[in-house]
């Protein structure tokens, strides 16, 4: 060897050339990309949307998820960015520019909300909110300023269901774009893009990761120049993916339709349960019959997930705390879509003025993982038990 030690050290032999193929994509990592002659890297840009330029622009791990991605969501084209929160803020900021309309429904992710208050409004984006039962009747608050209106079905905590082609057709013919957080669904369910709508969202940190270890969101489209304004927004804002991070979720991928199936008959079996205890005066989920949304769901859905909320009775609420904490499979925890049951509390009466129709108590949103049936019943029975320790009125009987 004649190069220097430190040489040596940072140049290894040159690798194999023998081929070597594995059953599962491999972790390509680089921040740098190199290049063969100076035309090469001299026309690096052109490399942008489909070849491979600097690390942040793409490595073959994350082109790979991309395009797993649009084939399973019957796009032509998708991107992963770091979060579900980051896949909102990119379509957000890639379709809407200072003095334009977005509109969102009440009953859109909680951040997403916050982000129209506090990022949107100062740019000068106005962020109209609109009450997702309205479906079709969206369509007059859809001025020559709008250029998108989220969708999201069922909503966050409170699962109303929105009837996506009414409202599509309805953007459309007033000349605006229309994104789904389809995050409850992921395209195992519903596939945004065949009913019509423009950008296809969905936090891979749920379903699709799995297992409570990643955050990684997705958007899919089936128009290149809408493609390409996604890609150059995500560049401009610095939005990269760890190619770990990538084939962790290929992983998730391989199993998200038996996981969500598993889930989904798990928690149907849950909440025949719940609907005979008096403890829970509403559950919300629109594979239930007296869901409001039942009729659109079975229409769009191709089956149901494991994730809904119940309403709890008033007199529950300040038991609330000890009740949860006698739960041990249930953890108390922000997410869902995991192999690992959660419980979330949060008031989703707060700031919404559709809510007439929610009972009063308690909410608590319920993400069955893939624990037993028994052993889930046995543990909110635990939690009931509190409940039913010290009310005054007895609980145990059906009402
Ligand atoms: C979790 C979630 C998000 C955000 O995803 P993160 O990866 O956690 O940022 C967006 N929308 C919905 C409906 C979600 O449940």
């Amino acid at each position: 060897m004649t190069e220097n030690v430190d040489t040596s050290h940072v140049h290894p032999p040159k690798r194999s050339s023998e081929p070597f193929q594995a059953l599962v994509m491999p972790v390509e990592r680089a921040s740098t990309v190199i290049f063969d002659d100076l035309e090469a890297f001299e026309r690096r840009a052109e490399r942008l949307y489909d070849g491979f330029s600097y690390g942040l622009y793409g490595t073959p791990t994350s082109r790979q998820l991309e395009d797993h991605i649009a084939a399973l969501e019957g796009a032509t084209r998708a991107l992963v960015v770091s979060s579900g929160m980051a896949a909102i803020a990119l379509s957000t900021l890639a379709v809407c520019k200072g003095g334009d309309r977005v509109l969102m429904p009440w009953s859109l992710y909680g951040p997403a909300r916050d982000m129209a208050d506090r990022l949107l409004r100062p740019l000068g984006i106005e962020a109209v909110c609109y009450d997702p039962r309205l479906d079709a009747g969206v369509g007059p608050l859809i001025d020559q300023r709008t250029r998108l209106v989220w969708v999201e079905s069922p909503g966050s905590a409170t699962f109303e269901v929105q009837d996506v082609p009414a409202i599509v057709a309805a953007a459309h013919r007033a000349g605006a774009l229309v994104a789904a957080d389809n995050t409850w669904a992921s395209h195992v369910l519903f596939r945004p893009l065949e009913h019509g709508v423009d950008i296809a969202m969905q936090a891979l940190s749920k379903h699709a990761g799995g297992h409570g270890d990643l955050l990684m969101g997705s958007v899919a489209v089936r128009d290149e120049a809408l493609f390409r304004r996604l890609k150059d927004t995500a560049r401009f804002l610095g939005y990269g993916v760890s190619p770990e991070d990538c084939a962790l979720c290929e992983r998730g991928l391989m199993t998200l339709p038996l996981r969500m199936r598993h889930a989904a008959a798990t928690a149907e079996a849950i909440m025949d349960w719940l609907s005979t205890r008096s403890e829970v005066a509403q559950i919300l989920h629109p594979s239930r019959r007296d869901h409001p949304g039942h009729t659109v769901w079975k229409r769009d859905f191709a089956g149901s997930a494991g994730v809904f909320s119940i309403v709890l009775r008033p007199e529950f609420q300040r038991l609330q705390s000890e009740a949860l904490s006698r739960m041990r499979l249930f953890r108390l925890g922000a997410s869902w879509g995991g192999v690992h049951s959660l419980v979330a509390v949060s008031d989703p009466r707060k700031g919404r003025t559709d809510l007439e129709w929610l009972r009063p108590g308690p909410v608590w949103r319920l993400s069955i993982g893939l624990e037993t049936v028994g052993d889930l019943k046995d543990d909110l029975a635990k939690a009931f038990e509190h409940f039913a320790d010290h009310v005054l009125t007895p609980v145990a009987a059906t009402e």
